[in-house]
């Protein structure tokens, strides 16, 4: 749980190719502007400090998937979140959302196995405070199966990966795209250039983070880098939305 994990095998990647393709739940896009959301996975304590501090600079909230196993725990992500990190996120209007309870590979894992996961992240939120339904869940690893889909696909909204995306006419709401705040100045070039892309082609781009600290992790950023990334968003004139308003804004458009 403490160290980095690096997927891997041609069973995962076959794995990750055929989830593609199926157990696909499209939905229409008509969209007459962009729209970002930023997340943030599992989630250090800087995704609040320096990221949520960031996002509401700009009247902004952003999307949390929590696990609920790292509470009180400190990873390679750095200091983990807990109790207090949920009021407060909660207070100040931010979606806190579901990821497995100790980030379990949805990939490797029966459906049984998840389900239970999951509901035992939802039953320690409830604990900690947590009052807001569980709308959203991100796959850890962005790693999951078809059956995987499926079974989750009724207990949530959307269902977010980590393959770089925009979304754009149709898209599956079994496996959103997102476009990571990290990977060091390389990829940090990329989530701007996605951004600005948006002010000539709108979509729905949604991006997750990890910790934002001087000394990032490589699937973290700098404060700097996280404020190159919203000088972008801005930029491109997207209306940014939490994933669980973003959804509801754009199936009602499309209703
Ligand atoms: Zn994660």
């Amino acid at each position: 749980m403490n160290s980095p994990y690096v997927p891997g095998g041609w069973q995962s990647r076959f794995t990750r190719q055929i989830s593609r393709f199926l157990a696909r739940d499209e939905i229409e896009l008509d969209l007459d502007h962009a729209i970002v959301s930023v997340s943030f996975d599992d989630f250090p304590k800087s995704a609040v400090t320096a990221g949520a501090e960031a996002l509401e600079a700009r009247g902004w909230t952003g999307t949390y998937y929590a696990s609920a196993g790292y509470v009180g725990q400190t990873t390679h992500h750095g200091e983990m979140f807990d109790a207090d990190d949920l009021h407060r996120l909660e207070s100040a209007g931010h979606e806190i959302a579901c990821h497995t309870w100790e980030h379990l590979d949805c990939a490797k894992s029966s459906p049984e196995e998840v389900i239970t996961s999951l509901e035992h992240n939802e039953r320690a939120l409830r604990e900690l405070g947590l009052k807001q339904p569980l709308s959203s869940f991100a796959y850890p690893y962005g790693e999951t199966a078809p059956g995987i889909k499926t079974a989750l696909a009724s207990r949530f909204q959307t269902l977010r990966g980590v393959r770089p995306g925009v979304m754009r006419g149709r898209a599956d709401r079994n496996l959103l795209p997102a476009v990571g705040i990290d990977g060091g100045e390389a990829g940090i070039q990329r989530a701007v250039d996605a951004a600005e892309a948006l002010a000539q082609h709108p979509g729905w781009l949604v991006f997750y983070a990890h910790d934002v600290q001087a000394n990032p992790t490589e699937w973290g950023c700098t404060p700097e880098d996280f404020e190159r990334v919203l000088d972008a968003i801005d930029r491109s004139g997207a209306q940014v939305l939490n994933v669980r308003d973003a959804y509801a804004a754009i199936t009602r458009s499309a209703a």
